[in-house]
């Protein structure tokens, strides 16, 4: 049964895994300790820039491979960002470094739905009320799970993430920052 991932309010990304309540290195083990047996769930989560940086990342810490190939389901990386105020949100044209900073070229369809808040007593003058969330899902496909066996850097797993459709923070964060949801500076300061 999976649980729920819980989202933590922190910038960091929860490796999803499957795992066998046995045999575990040591590493697991407190997350195996909590486990009641049979083949469950468990989220956790660990420091990375990025999905793939997540995996790198268990590689250093020595766990095995097939361990990680055997019992990771997927990461979910995470960012947090400031949400435009929706009471005092305004069409915003983004500048030419903005567009730049995203990698977005100068006639990006995009940049026509930037907004910005202007700033009112709903948001104490800041332009932002709460917050959202930014994401990028790997999902542990068969092909990921050769290249974890091999060890692959992550780079190459990078790149066979993407070719398995997976959306990369970048991307996620365009959408949002296109929506009208949250600011480029939001973004580019979390990265
Ligand atoms: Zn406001």
């Amino acid at each position: 049964m999976l649980r729920p991932i819980k989202l933590a309010l922190l910038n960091a990304a929860v490796l999803v895994l499957a795992l066998p309540a046995y045999g575990l290195h040591a590493t697991m083990d407190a997350v195996a300790t909590d486990l009641g047996g049979g083949l469950t769930a468990y989220d956790f989560t660990i420091h990375g820039n990025d999905a793939v940086g997540a995996i790198d990342t268990l590689y250093n810490l020595d766990i095995p491979t097939y361990l990680i190939a055997n019992a990771l389901v997927g990461v979910v990386s995470q960012r947090l960002a400031r949400r435009i105020c929706p009471t005092c949100s305004k069409p915003h044209a983004p500048t030419p470094a903005e567009l730049d900073a995203l990698g977005l070229g100068s006639a990006s369809s995009t940049k026509s739905s930037f907004r910005r808040g202007s700033g009112c007593a709903e948001c104490l003058a800041t332009g932002y009320r709460g917050r959202i969330g930014l994401f990028e899902v790997l999902s542990v496909t068969e092909k990921m799970r050769e290249l974890i066996l091999e060890q692959s850097g992550k780079q190459v797993l990078q790149q066979a993430a993407e070719r398995d459709g997976m959306q990369t923070l970048r991307e996620n964060a365009i959408e949002k920052i296109a929506s009208g949801a949250t600011t480029p500076e939001e973004y580019l300061k979390n990265m």
